[in-house]
Formats: structure tokens, sequence, C-alpha cells
């Protein structure tokens, strides 16, 4: 007859536990997982922000070219008339119309000062605007290195990360193998229950690990006996004492 070796509660409390190390151990490398793509796609944001505030830049530089240009046809203009009213005048009849055409020819010189005044600070706006464009040119440069630097170092770890997680899921597949059938089953529904997927958990403060409920000191004394296994009348959770929690660790 075969003989099928019985475990000790504690035994089982310790395979259980190594499940449950192993299974919070790849709850962290989830959460890890749903973060780093978000600091990749932070790092990426923030390049295209400065980009487009330097393609902006450059808009608003080509609008006072524009500015500029239209200024100097406008230039041009007010001399073409000044040249057909000083003709003009050559052939007035009268006094009158002398002191008219004179009134249009200094208004239009009068205006192409003010044109004039225009392009010198439309051209000093150029040259600051310039200036900042450069530094943006050159801040961008810098990022661009060290974005690629960083997201390629982020890239690794979800390499790593992903090497690792297959890991732990092996593990806990095995670990799983040498917890009870019945056992794993509660533990199953239990870390199925609570978001932070805690099933086993010790004793802290005289209080549940998982839903910090109180424990009354004789239900603890029997927890640190390890004959029975107890689980939390409030939240349902499997209790062991603080020691056997901290003496089992995911790995091996
Ligand atoms: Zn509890």
């Amino acid at each position: 007859m075969a003989t099928v070796k019985e475990f000790s509660v504690e035994e089982k409390l310790v395979s259980l536990l190594r499940l449950q190390k192993i299974d919070s151990k790849l709850d962290e490398i989830e959460i890890l997982k749903g973060e780093l793509p978000m600091e990749v796609k932070d790092l990426e944001d923030e390049l295209e922000g400065l980009n487009t505030r330097l393609t902006n830049l450059g808009d608003e530089i080509k609008g006072i070219e524009a500015f500029i240009s239209g200024k100097k046809e406008a230039i041009k203009d007010a001399e073409a008339n000044i040249k057909k009213y000083e003709k003009q005048q050559d052939n007035v009849k009268n006094n009158r119309e002398y002191e008219a055409i004179s009134k249009e020819i200094e208004m239009q010189t009068l205006e192409n000062k003010l044109n004039e005044k225009q392009i010198r600070e439309a051209n000093d706006k150029i040259k600051e605007k310039n200036n900042v464009y450069e530094s943006a040119k050159k801040a961008i440069k810098d990022k661009e290195g060290n974005l690629k630097h960083k997201k390629a170092e982020l890239e690794k770890i979800i390499v790593d990360t992903d090497k690792e997680e297959k890991q732990f899921e092996k593990e806990s597949e095995k670990a799983g193998e040498e917890v009870e059938p019945r056992l794993l089953a509660a533990y199953e529904k239990i870390r199925k229950t609570y978001r932070n997927g805690l099933a086993v958990v010790s004793i802290e403060r005289d209080s549940c690990g998982g839903c910090f409920n109180k424990i009354p000191p004789q239900r603890q004394a029997e927890i640190r006996q390890r004959k029975k296994i107890i689980v939390c009348e409030h939240c349902g959770r499997i209790l062991v004492d603080f020691d056997l929690f901290n003496s089992v660790t995911a790995k091996k």
C-alpha cells in the first residue's frame, strides 16, 4: 500500500505562504507594467510639446517676415505715387491744385516714415525671436538625446519585467501544486475577492494584516500554535503569525 505523506498544518501554511509571496510579486509586476508605458508616454508627450512650441515660434517669425515684405511693398507703392504726384505738380493749373498735391506727397512721405519705423521694429522682433528659436532648438536636441536614453532604459526594464513575470508565473504554478487542493481553492477564492490580492496575512499589532480588525488574544495564541488553519472572522483571510509570515519568501 502506497503511503501518502501527511503534512502538518505548519507545513501546509508554509506552502501556501510561499504561493502567496510569489503571487504578490506577480501583483507588483502587474502594477509596474501598467506604470512603465505611461512613463514612456509622458516623456514622448513632453518632447512633442517642445516641438510644437518650436513650430509655433517658426510660424511667428514667418508671420513677421510677411509683415515686413508687406510694408516694403507699401513703401514702393508710396514712392511710385510720390513720383506720379511730382509729375502732376508740373502741370497744375492753379495754386490750390498745387497745394492739394503737395499735401498728398506729404502724407505719402509720412506714411513711408511710419512704414520704415515698423520695419525696423519688426526686424528687432525677428532677431529676438530667432535667438529664442535657436536656444529652443538646442534645448530640444539635448532633451531628445536624454529621452532616447531614458526610453531605451525603460524599454529594457519592460523586457526584464516580462522575463521576471514569466519566471514567477512558472514558480506560482509549481508552488500551487504543493498546496493541498482544497486549501488552494480557498486561497484562490479569497485572493480574487480582494484588490490587493492578499489571501494569507499575518497578525500585525494584534490585528488582521488584511482588514486591520483586532484579533482576540486567545485566537492569536491559537494562530501562533500553527495547529489549525484559522481565518479572520471579519474578512475571511487566512491568518498566520508574524514570524511564520516573515520566514517564507518568494525565492526558495
Ligand atoms: Zn481580516
